[in-house]
């Protein structure tokens, strides 16, 4: 059984001017112990499948249909009750902007003892005490001293490193983390996935996390799932994704790519531009939504959607025109 299992998962939102396929029928799994890098350009559905996970779509515009497995039980259709206790205990994420989710008002000893007071049932000194440990184990100097401290007191790195401390103070089994990095300079991001990386070896949670930086990617995930319009367009090992990338999206985001192993340090990383535009998610797409980018594009990509299929060994691809001859010559 694998730790998460999302099967068929849509979610949409409702608006006046109709209904936004923000997530449209996304399959995968993640194991014990795994790191999963979604990618994708902006606006491809990856934060709203992360936020699905975590039932944190507002019900009153949004849901989620399909299913979302953790440890073998179903959490979509959870009353919220139970969704807030899976939350922080059983799985827990890390967003961009550490601002949006720690308070402002409240020190931060404060809300990570409570976290834990919360999940965990600690009393108060305990709470203290592993709250100093939490921050200790994130890499924050002082931390007895430091607990008092506000949020607008700490840098951007201390902020995240306080994000990632309450994220796994509770030792969940998944941890989820959106863009953990893009708004950290180079040292600090590679500290930060090193914490990453160290926490998953302790803890032996899995990893879902999303970025736009292919260093990231190299660096710390196993597999890598590459989203296109609400949809997963190809799944893959990271190493067959950066040696063979079959989707003429992913060639194209990858672009002039460092190779796998790389270090981070130097220059940025990000995927590559590619010219045309995201398709509209208001519409029903019934084609290859990446047709009208798409240099190989044919009449079959116009009218036809194409399934995600397994075209290498645990390489999935959702292409008619998949590169796989280069593949299938003789050594
Ligand atoms: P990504 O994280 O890949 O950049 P998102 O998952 O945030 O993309 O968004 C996917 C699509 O869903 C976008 O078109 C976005 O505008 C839309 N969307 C996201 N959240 C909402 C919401 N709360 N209400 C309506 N549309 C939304
Ligand atoms: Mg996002």
């Amino acid at each position: 059984m694998r730790l998460l299992e999302v099967s068929r998962l849509q979610t949409h939102f409702r608006s006046r001017d109709g209904i936004t396929r923000a997530v449209d029928g996304v399959s995968f799994g993640v194991d014990a112990g795994e790191t999963l890098a979604i990618v994708g350009e902006s606006g491809s559905g990856k934060s709203v499948t992360a936020m699905s996970i975590l039932g944190l779509i507002d019900a009153s515009s949004g849901g989620s249909r399909g299913s979302i497995k953790l440890m073998g039980r179903e959490l979509l259709g959870l009353p919220e009750r139970d969704m807030r206790r899976i939350r922080g205990k059983d799985m827990a994420m890390i967003f961009q902007e550490p601002m949006t989710s720690l308070n402002p008002v409240l020190s931060i000893g404060y809300q990570l003892s409570e976290s834990v007071r919360l999940h965990e049932g600690l009393g108060k000194k305990e709470a203290k005490r592993r709250a100093i440990e939490m921050l200790d184990l994130v890499g924050i100097p002082e931390a007895r001293r430091r607990i008092k401290e506000y949020p607008h007191q700490l840098s951007g790195g201390m902020r995240q490193r306080v994000m990632i401390a309450m994220a796994i103070a509770c030792s969940p089994k998944l941890l989820i983390a959106d863009e953990p990095t893009t708004a950290l300079d180079v040292t600090i991001q590679l500290q930060i996935l090193n914490l990453m990386r160290e926490l998953k070896r302790k803890v032996g949670a899995a990893v879902v996390i999303i970025t736009h930086d292919l260093g990231v990617v190299a660096e710390i995930a196993d597999r890598v799932m590459v989203m296109y319009a609400g949809r997963v367009v190809e799944a893959t090992t990271a190493t067959e994704l950066f040696e063979r990338p079959l989707h003429p999206y992913t060639i194209g985001l990858l672009g002039s790519v460092p190779k796998l192993g790389s270090s981070l340090a130097g220059e940025s990383s990000r995927l590559a531009d590619i010219p045309g535009m995201v398709p509209s998610l208001k519409r029903r797409i019934d084609h290859c939504a990446f047709a009208s980018r798409c240099i190989r594009a044919t009449e079959i990509c116009r009218n036809t959607v194409p399934p995600l299929i397994m075209k290498a060994p645990a390489h999935e691809v959702a292409c008619h025109h998949a590169m796989v001859d280069a593949m299938e010559q003789p050594i």
